[in-house]
């Protein structure tokens, strides 16, 4: 990729792409042309993945010309020395590395230039933009701590020095107090976190009428963010909440539309594709696999990726008038699936995120566990207590939701396990009990 392009990408972040939709996918589709050639020509994973897949780089017109291609998936990638996954002759010593574990705990590094990186990151600080942020708005991320401390970098070191985006880096696995003294001492204008330990910070708050410093928004991101934890950090930090989706591999995917349409895809970021179990997309409205492709990372290309994760299509236009396409909801990881009596399988989202919307106001945190095939709890902890006719509509609607045959049960408990800094995980499957804890 050259200096010219990457500049020209630079460029876009500082407003919103003008020229609505139909420009949105004329870049989209030139984007892709390119990085198409780009893994024919240089990558190896791509040039035997794609192998016998007909199309030609040059005949991608629209986005959706990428369909021909087939996708491809972490394991596929994991499968191959990395020199086959980066572009031909890249010395991975001069690479900005992500380690990942991921969910399923199998580790997996990503491969940046240091400009691919910002880039990235650029997308990033114009969605927080577009949600608000100021130039000298402070961000304070509650976040797990690289040992031996971050690296900083020649753009992040002159944009502090110049005070624009000042940034604070709060260990997210201090405990809520500590917590709590450093959003006072950092008066931050973005609060950044996970939900849980947004919720975690929110509850310590709330309960012991702690006086917070009033963000301008607090931006969560990394976990599903249910409405019952979407209310308690609110409520907290008085402040609105931006969901943001990421990933590893592509940085921003989407974030929250301001005017409360769902998401909006970073399209000039990413080409994101939500399709069935075939592989084919789903309808607006329709839930299913997010596949994705990055349309800046040339050093380690992400083409047709299957991310792993479940997402529910938006319309292909904002209706609120940005250039974006839109998703109205995140499920989390496709892994994460109840598997039924009889071979059926649920996602606990349709559980939990359906009772969340109905219960926020007395119900604190919840996991669905499932103990038997047959056998699923709701565990809760709730705000209050909850009446009898709660507990019977929550019964009900969660037995409803599983189907006959299924045993549901719900149990109150006073709290769970906090991993402080790391994903809190909604489900625990079968057999995932004493992991989880
Ligand atoms: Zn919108």
């Amino acid at each position: 990729m050259s200096f010219a392009e990457h500049a020209n990408t630079l460029f876009r972040h500082w407003r919103p792409p003008r020229g609505g939709r139909e420009a949105m996918r004329r870049f989209q589709a030139r984007k892709l042309r390119s990085i198409v050639a780009h893994c024919r020509e240089h990558v190896a994973v791509y040039r035997d993945h794609w192998r016998g897949a007909a199309i030609a780089p040059s005949s991608i017109g629209v986005p959706e010309a990428i369909r021909s291609l087939p996708p491809i998936a972490k394991d596929d990638l994991r499968a191959r020395p990395l020199r086959d996954t980066l572009a031909d002759g890249v010395d991975p010593a001069t690479l900005v590395r992500h380690d990942t574990s991921g969910s399923s705990g199998q580790p997996f590094a990503i491969h940046r230039s240091l400009l691919e990186e910002h880039v990235l990151q650029l997308f990033r600080l114009r969605a927080l933009a577009d949600a608000g942020m100021r130039w000298t708005d402070r961000v304070v991320r509650f976040r797990q701590l690289p040992a031996g401390g971050a690296r900083a970098t020649w753009p992040g070191r002159l944009r502090r020095a110049l005070g624009i985006h000042p940034d604070a880096d709060v260990d997210g696995l201090a405990g809520a107090s500590e917590m709590l003294d450093a959003l006072a001492r950092q008066r931050p204008g973005v609060v950044a976190a996970y939900p849980s330990t947004l919720r975690y910070v929110a509850e310590r708050a709330l309960r012991d009428h702690v006086s917070m410093p009033r963000p301008r928004f607090v931006m969560s991101g990394g976990e599903v963010l249910d409405a019952s934890a979407r209310r308690t950090i609110s409520d907290a930090f008085g402040a609105p909440i931006v969901d943001v989706y990421g990933a590893h591999e592509f940085n921003l995917i989407a974030w929250e539309c301001p005017n409360g349409h769902g998401y909006h895809v970073c399209d000039d970021n990413v080409l994101v594709e939500v399709l069935d179990d075939d592989d084919r997309p789903v309808e607006v409205g329709g839930a299913g696999h997010v596949v994705a492709t990055a349309l800046h990372s040339y050093t380690m290309p992400f083409v047709r990726y299957r991310t792993g994760d479940r997402a529910v299509r938006g319309p292909d236009a904002c209706p609120c008038g940005q250039p974006y396409s839109t998703l109205l909801a995140i499920e989390g990881r496709a892994t994460d699936v109840l598997r039924l009596p009889g071979g059926r399988f649920v996602h606990p989202y349709r559980i939990t995120g359906a009772l969340a919307d109905h219960d926020a106001d007395w119900i604190g945190q919840h996991r669905l566990v499932q103990v038997a095939t047959d056998h699923v709890v709701l565990e809760i902890a709730a705000r209050r207590t909850p009446g009898p006719g709660d507990l019977e509509r929550l019964r009900a609607e969660g037995a409803q939701a599983l189907g006959a045959g299924v045993r549901f049960d719900l149990a109150l408990v006073d709290g769970f396990a906090r991993g402080p800094g790391r994903k809190f995980r909604p489900y625990v499957g079968m057999g995932e009990r004493a992991a989880a804890e």
